[in-house]
Parts: structure tokens; sequence; C-alpha cells
């Protein structure tokens, strides 16, 4: 199997690579953001509670994210591999994954850091939300929120695959293709050590 974990912070161009990754490698997409719109979309109870820590820009709890990711995980068991698109978050997300996949003998493959600085990120998602509708990309001091969110909390994720020697950093700036040529050479590399 083929597990990635695609990181970085919002606007990066996570979601853009994973389209062009589950393409090219037949990954199943498993992106806690569009999970959680969809259960906002559904108006279930936990959508619901998400959603008030979502319009502020707030990380929702480990347990609520790592429960879905643990019902998706069981839901493909005959996946070729997965993309993880926004999770894990926190090093307590980290450690969950490595738990969840070792009940299915896998484990992570690389995880492929996207990295933008601050001024480029506001400019992408303020120009995202014009076409994206997302409540949490149109306002500028929601977005800063959602950084700081990630530089205090999801930046150790990093380290946590550092101590792996599974961290790839990859410069999210520049042509998109370009971008998705680094990311697959580094793919290729991991998958025939
Ligand atoms: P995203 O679509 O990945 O930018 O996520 C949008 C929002 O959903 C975030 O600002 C968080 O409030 C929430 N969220 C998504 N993924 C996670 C996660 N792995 N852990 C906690 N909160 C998350």
């Amino acid at each position: 199997m083929l597990n990635l974990v695609l990181f970085g912070p919002p606007g990066a161009g996570k979601g853009t690579q994973s389209e062009k990754l589950i393409a090219k490698y037949q990954l199943v997409h498993l992106s806690t953001g569009d999970l959680l719109r969809s259960q906002i979309q559904a108006k279930t109870e936990l959508g619901l509670q998400a959603k008030t820590l979502m319009d502020q820009g707030i990380l929702v709890p480990d347990e609520v994210v790592i429960g879905m990711i643990d019902y998706k995980l069981q839901e493909n068991q005959s996946a070729a591999g997965f993309i993880f698109d926004g999770f894990p978050r926190t090093v307590k997300q980290a450690e969950a994954l490595d738990h969840l996949l070792a009940q299915y003998n896998e484990q992570i493959t690389v995880m492929l850091s996207l990295e933008v600085d601050e001024e480029e990120l506001t400019k992408r998602l303020l120009l995202r939300g014009h076409s994206s509708g997302r409540p949490d990309d149109q306002n500028e001091d929601l977005i800063r929120r959602r950084v700081t969110e990630y530089n205090e909390k999801t930046t150790p994720v990093a380290g946590y695959y550092q101590n792996q020697n599974k961290y790839v950093g990859i410069d999210g700036i520049g042509d998109i293709e370009m971008i998705f040529n680094t990311i697959s050479q580094e793919i290729e590399k991991r998958r025939t050590a």
C-alpha cells in the first residue's frame, strides 16, 4: 500500500496536489475537512458541533477526526492506499493514525510537507474564498487564526514524522505541475527503497 500524508498550512495546495496524486496512484482521498463539511451539510449532530469550531478557525477535538478516519479505513480495506489530507493535525492524531494502520499491518509511506509563507497563503485563501464559497476562506482574521492554529498545534506533527525519517519538505510556491513532479519523484524514491 502507498499511504501518503499531505501536510502543510491551509492554502498550501494540498487539495490541488491530492487530486493529481489520486489520479496517478488510485488512492482513496481522506480529507478530514471535506468529511466534516459533509457532516455539516447533512446537519448531523457531529456536523453542528464541528461547525461552531470551524467557523472560528479552531481545530475540532482529536477524538472526532480520529473516529472518522477509523471508520473510513474500515470501509476501504481493499484500497491501493490512502492520501491523508488535512490529517493528522496534532501529534495525538499522528499517533492514533499509526495505531489504526498497524491494525491492518500498514504504515505511512511518507509525509510530504508543502511549504508556503503566510503572506502567500492569505492571498491564495482570500482568492479561493471567492469561488469555493467556504466561509472560513472569506475573512482575513479567520485565515490568520487558522494559520496560527496550524503553527501552534500542527507544526509539531512534522517533527513526529521527522523522527521516523518519513518527512520530506517540498517548496509549495511555483508551477503546479513542477511541484507535482517533485512530489512524484519523492514518492518513487520511497516506493523502491
Ligand atoms: P481544512 O478543510 O483541512 O482546511 O479544514 C477546515 C477546518 O476543519 C479546520 O479549520 C478545522 O476546524 C477542521 N479540521 C479539519 N481537519 C481537522 C483535523 N485533522 N483536526 C482537527 N480539526 C480539523
